[in-house]
């Protein structure tokens, strides 16, 4: 199990995003939570869909593992993987890396006005959703437990930021 968290900004996120996000994660796993060096966006553009493909973002951030550190990387760009129309994050397990993106996680997106304590609360979501994963947990059934698989930002808005009595046992089992 690792013995810290490395956020890392892809060079289109701006650094407020990942200080509130340190102290949360910090209190939710128990770890240190350390910023890491900040990526260039990978050459993963698709300009038929105007997203990102996600799996080399996760490349890039493998080549930064040193030790058994997770490490959880932070994009605005739009990213989908294969068979899905978008996704909000994916979390490569065996690798101990993570992404998440911040592009459908403001109300913008939505032709909403914007609100920057629920984007906060979203952000904060999905990277313990990622995190969790690479915790060994799956999803979960119980709509309100974080790691609820999220198919509309309305699924994420539902779901607390915390683990459910279930997965915190299973997280406690794993760690
Ligand atoms: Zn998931
Ligand atoms: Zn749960």
């Amino acid at each position: 199990m690792p013995d810290k968290i490395v956020l890392v900004r892809f060079e289109d996120v701006v650094s407020s995003i990942s200080r509130s996000l340190k102290r949360e994660l910090a209190r939710v796993f128990s770890l240190p939570v350390e910023e890491g060096t900040v990526l260039p966006l990978p050459n993963a553009y698709d300009a038929n869909r105007h997203q990102y493909l996600s799996l080399p973002f996760l490349e890039s951030l493998l080549s930064l593992k040193q030790g058994k550190e997770f490490i959880l990387g932070i994009t605005e760009a739009d990213l989908y993987a294969p068979g899905l129309n978008f996704i909000f994050g994916e979390a490569a397990l065996m690798a101990g890396v993570a992404v998440i993106s911040l592009a459908r996680l403001y109300s913008s997106f939505y032709g909403l006005p914007e609100d920057e304590d629920l984007f906060k609360e979203r952000v904060l979501k999905e990277a313990v959703h990622e995190l969790g994963h690479l915790f060994g947990l799956k999803h979960c059934p119980n709509p309100h437990c974080v790691m609820h698989f999220s198919n509309s930002i309305n699924d994420t808005d539902v779901k607390a930021a915390s683990f459910c009595e279930v997965c915190k046992r299973k997280l406690r089992l794993n760690s």
